[in-house]
């Protein structure tokens, strides 16, 4: 089951190359108001997600995989939670790559991804997902060119596997410019309550923009299928981004139509003592 890519944001690639440095990470595409409209519309699409997911986890038949990334600071921990936090908890798993364990290292790099996929009836969220496995591994060469240069078709097939197999794949790139980056750094060693995000290593990543740029611009041209297209949000407006992300989930949900199973018995014909 998938959702056609009809919306403002979805990386046509497969008719069009598509060109990050043409996306203006300021817009706000498809909506004309204002932080507060989108504040209010966020709470709207927030009640209609949850009264979907749990006709979802009614139905028990689909599951939907929201995948995130974007540069450090590129605001995905605040889509999850301000995207997702009127859904069932029992529904809803989120799940946030980092760097891979040992015993992640010794496999192939989709087994923890895979391993992760929600089930029948809930939806998944990747915080970061296998698209680290052509970025930070490209940009810092952790694994030689031919091995990564492969992997791009290789998600595509894993994708469409996954598709074939009752999981609708949304894939959000949380589009950012290198000067509001540079803010949200400032802002999290100035404000001693944001400190403890700050990464020494974030310097290092944001030295090598234009390496990440290209990277990102390679998966979203190469993976953006019409059955798992990429979805570029601009997310230099918080309060955009999290509103585009909410509109697509609900989208996506709605395009499910999920209902709850007909029922094998007559309730009238059921006596409770
Ligand atoms: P954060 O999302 O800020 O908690 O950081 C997680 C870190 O893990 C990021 O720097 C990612 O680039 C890194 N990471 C995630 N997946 C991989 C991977 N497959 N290989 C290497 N580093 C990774
Ligand atoms: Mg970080």
């Amino acid at each position: 089951m998938f959702v056609p890519a009809e919306d403002a944001h979805a990386a046509r690639a497969w008719e069009k190359p598509v060109s990050l440095s043409a996306i203006d990470p300021r817009g706000t595409p498809d909506f004309s108001g204002d932080k507060d409209d989108a504040a209010k519309e966020l709470e709207k699409e927030r009640e209609r997600i949850a009264k979907l997911q749990e006709l979802l986890y009614a139905q028990n038949t689909h599951a939907v995989l929201v995948v995130l990334q974007g540069m450090d600071t590129s605001g995905k921990d605040g889509v999850i939670r301000h995207v997702f936090s009127g859904v069932n908890p029992q529904g809803c798993h989120v799940t946030s790559f980092k760097k891979p364990s040992e015993a992640e290292a010794d496999r192939d790099y989709l087994w923890r991804i895979h391993a992760a996929v929600p089930g029948k009836g809930t939806i998944g969220v990747f915080n970061r997902a296998h698209y680290e496995d052509v970025l930070v591994v490209r940009v810092h060469g952790l694994v030689p060119a031919a091995r990564w240069q492969a992997r791009y078709a290789q998600i595509v097939e894993f994708e469409r596997y996954l598709t074939l197999n009752h999981v609708t794949v949304i894939k959000c790139m949380l589009h950012i410019s290198k000067d509001e980056q540079l803010q949200r750094l400032q802002d999290r060693l100035e404000d001693p309550s944001k400190r403890w995000k700050f990464n020494p290593g974030d310097i290092a990543e944001r030295a090598r923009w234009s390496e990440y740029q290209a990277a990102y611009g390679d998966a979203i041209n190469l993976c953006s299928t019409p059955s798992a297209p990429w979805h570029v949000i601009p997310a230099d407006r918080k309060w955009y981004a999290r509103l585009a992300v909410a509109r697509l989930v609900r989208r996506t949900l709605e395009a499910i139509d999920p209902k709850p199973p007909a029922i094998n018995f007559d309730p009238k014909a059921i006596e409770l003592v």
